[in-house]
This record gives structure tokens, C-alpha cells and sequence, in this order.
């Protein structure tokens, strides 16, 4: 081990009295922006009864049985299985309101399935460390590009199980990408981890025009095309846009096009663009399938795809202008279909029905206009996502 991942350890245990009766510290797993988690084995399961076991038939965590009696109808002692859990140290500079809210909404989606619960927390003045389950994974990058068409219908129809959960409790995720959705290809299941990010939708949120009924839009939108003519002397004073203060929290690549667009009214159907952002790269074997440095070039990006056309439509939607003179965004674009041949090398031969099955749940997960996008319960009733069910 790095001596400096060493050195933290170390200081991790000493700052919360009691933790090195209670956890071994095993490795780090994980650093991120907000976090850094460590591996750590549970030293006192045996006397817990309430340790967290993934529960196969109903794919979510639950207290383990009860041992049936003691002493002479005690089933003959086994060797005590390890039990692991992670440790996530969340960092001292993340403000207190933003380490309460990740655990205030892991508190409220405790029991649904394929959402990692969260076991406990501790606090030691500033320090704050939340305990899950360890759940046993594999990185993205070292499956992605073998997956079969029902292999990917699998994998999905365990995120949005988990986006349905969170959904109906009017969560928004806001970081849905590969390294927050924890899967095990082998038992082909899967958690939802981080909500370092998540909201409730509504939370600090102001109408949206693209909210409204379209008559009442239309005429918005002549309105302001008026307020941005040039008047006479003068510039033009454009007082119709909304403001343009709105949540981006999110990774890049895998944000929105509403959320480029700074949309104020965000809702849940933001985790299902970038659900969709995740199977188009395993569609198309790239990762990472956006690669901009900011919101413009993630929006040229967006529209290089989909075209100019619909791009301006989608800006309106939300009040914004959408202007360009980069010659490599068409009018239309192109299909998804013509990106995954061209991208797997396959141009000029046709997608196999399977694939354009995938690629259909693709466009509903990839609708620019977040009304019309397939929300995760109807994704579940999706025929693409009935693959490999038997
Ligand atoms: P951050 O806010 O720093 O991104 P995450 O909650 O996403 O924190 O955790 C970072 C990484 O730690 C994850 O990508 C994963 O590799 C690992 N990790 C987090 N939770 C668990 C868990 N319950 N079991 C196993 N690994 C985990
Ligand atoms: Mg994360």
C-alpha cells in the first residue's frame, strides 16, 4: 500500500474512538471529488442482528435470519465468515448541509431495492463517516466492451429498478454515470451508490417555460423574439429570460441537455439521459462516449449528434438561444444507429434486430425534450428490458 493511503488509515482510526474495536480497515477503494471509501471488515457481525445481507429473491438488503434457539438446538458452530463493509469519509470541506442531505436521503430510501443502504454514521467534530455494505464489483472499463445485447438489457434493468426507487420517492439522483452504479457482472446484479449530489425534486426550483402548455410558450416565445430585436437606440433589453440560476451538479458527459440549458424546474428525468449516456457506450464501445471540457463544448457535442435543428428546439423549450456556425454540426445529424456501426467499425452493414431493440430504449432514454422522455417505470415495461428475463 501507498505509505500515504497508509498514514490516512491511521489517522481515520484514531479520529473516531471505539472504531478499531468495531472495523479493520482493509484498503482504500475508492477517492473521489467529495469522498475517499475504504474497504473494512465488520468486527462485531457476530453480535450484531441487524448486519445487512443481500437478500436474492428480492434483490435488496435485509437483516439476516435469526438463528433459530441457543445452546442445544444451536446449529453446530461454522467458522464465522468475514463480513465487509465500506467506509465512506466524507471530506471536512464538503459544506455540513450537503454531508447531511447525502444521508438524510439515503435515510428515506433505506429498504428499496438496488439502492446500497446505508448501515450507520458517525461524526467526530468536522469528520463524518457514513458505513454501507460492502458490495463486490467490477470496474466499468474491464467489462463494458463484451457485453451481449442481453448482457446490457441486464445490467439496465438493474439501474432503473434502482432509478424507480429512487424516482418514486421524487429523488433526483443527479450523478448517474459507471462508477455510481456498483455491478457485479458475474451475479449480474447491481447497486446504486452516491447520493452526494441527490436531490428532491422541486428543491430550490423556479418555473421553467418548459413547463407550460406550448400555446402559452409560443407566445413567450414571440415575445421575446421581439425583446431581442435591436430597438431603436439602443440594445436590445432582454427582461423575458427566465434567471439563469440553476443546479448543474452532475458529471460531465453525462449531463442533460435541460440541464446544459440551465433549466430551473430539473426533474428525474435527468438520471434517465444519462442512463441512456451508459448504454450508448456500451453500444458503441467508447468510453468516455462525451468527452467536453465544459457545458458549450458538451452541448456542440449534443448537437453534432442530433443536429442543429433539434437543438434549437430544445433551447427554446427552456428559453435559450442556440446558435452556431460550426461547420460540423449538420441540420439533422445523425442516427444513433449510424454512430454505433461507425464507432464499432461496422459502417456500411446493418445493426442486428437485437441491437436496434437496445437502440430503441435508447432514443426513449435519450429524448431531448424531458416531457417526452421515458420515465424509469416505463422503462421497466420496456420490451428491450424483458431480455433475459425468463
Ligand atoms: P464519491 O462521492 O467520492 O464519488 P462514492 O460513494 O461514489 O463516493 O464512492 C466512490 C467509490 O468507492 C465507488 O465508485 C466505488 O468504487 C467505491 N464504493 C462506494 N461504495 C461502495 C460499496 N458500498 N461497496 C463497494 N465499493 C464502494
Ligand atoms: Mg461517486
Amino acid at each position: 500500500e501507498d505509505p500515504y493511503v497508509l498514514q490516512d488509515m491511521e489517522k481515520l482510526q484514531n479520529s473516531f474512538p471505539g472504531f478499531r474495536e468495531k472495523y479493520r480497515l482493509i484498503k482504500r477503494i475508492g477517492e473521489g471529488t467529495f469522498s475517499t471509501v475504504y474497504k473494512a471488515e465488520d468486527l462485531l457481525y457476530d453480535d450484531y442482528d441487524n448486519s445487512w445481507d443481500l437478500d436474492r429473491d428480492n434483490d435488496r438488503y435485509a437483516p439476516p435470519p435469526l438463528r433459530s434457539g441457543d445452546g442445544a438446538e444451536a446449529q453446530p458452530s461454522r467458522r464465522r465468515k468475514p463480513k465487509y463493509v465500506a467506509v465512506k469519509k466524507i471530506y471536512v470541506t464538503s459544506s455540513p448541509s450537503r454531508i447531511f442531505n447525502e444521508l438524510d436521503l439515503l435515510h428515506d430510501l433505506r429498504g428499496c431495492k438496488a439502492v446500497c443502504p446505508l448501515i450507520t454514521a458517525f461524526r467526530s467534530a468536522d469528520q463524518v463517516i457514513a458505513i454501507l455494505p460492502y458490495f463486490r464489483h467490477a470496474d466499468f472499463r474491464d467489462y463494458f466492451r463484451d457485453m451481449t445485447v442481453t448482457d446490457m438489457a441486464i445490467y439496465l434493468r438493474s439501474l432503473f429498478t434502482a432509478l424507480a426507487s429512487v424516482h418514486s420517492h421524487n429523488i433526483i439522483h443527479r450523478d448517474i454515470k459507471p462508477t455510481n452504479f456498483l455491478y457485479n457482472p458475474a451475479t449480474r446484479r447491481g447497486v446504486l451508490v452516491d447520493f452526494g449530489l441527490a436531490e428532491r425534486e422541486g428543491y430550490d426550483c423556479k418555473p421553467c417555460v418548459c413547463h407550460e402548455p406550448m400555446a402559452r410558450r409560443m407566445k413567450r416565445a414571440a415575445v421575446k423574439k421581439l425583446a431581442a430585436m435591436p430597438r431603436k437606440g439602443g440594445y436590445p433589453r432582454d427582461d423575458t429570460r427566465p434567471s439563469r440560476r440553476a443546479n448543474r451538479a452532475g458529471t460531465r458527459g453525462f449531463r442533460a441537455p435541460e440541464v446544459l440549458f440551465k433549466c430551473t424546474e430539473q426533474t428525474t428525468k435527468i438520471d434517465i439521459w444519462s442512463a441512456g449516456v451508459i448504454l450508448l457506450t456500451i453500444l458503441s464501445k467508447r468510453f468516455p462516449f462525451f468527452n467536453s471540457a465544459d457545458d458549450v463544448e458538451a452541448m456542440i457535442e449534443i448537437a453534432t449528434i442530433f443536429g442543429w435543428h433539434r437543438m434549437q428546439q430544445t433551447a427554446a423549450l427552456h428559453g435559450c438561444m442556440f446558435e452556431t456556425t460550426i461547420p460540423t454540426i449538420g441540420k439533422s445529424g445523425f442516427s444513433f444507429e449510424a454512430i454505433i456501426l461507425w464507432s464499432t467499425n461496422r459502417s456500411g452493414k446493418e445493426l442486428p434486430e437485437d441491437e436496434q431493440l437496445a437502440v430503441e430504449f435508447l432514443k426513449r432514454c435519450m429524448e431531448l425534450d424531458p416531457s417526452k422522455r421515458i420515465s424509469a417505470e416505463e422503462a421497466l415495461r420496456h420490451e428491450f428490458l424483458q431480455l433475459g428475463l425468463e
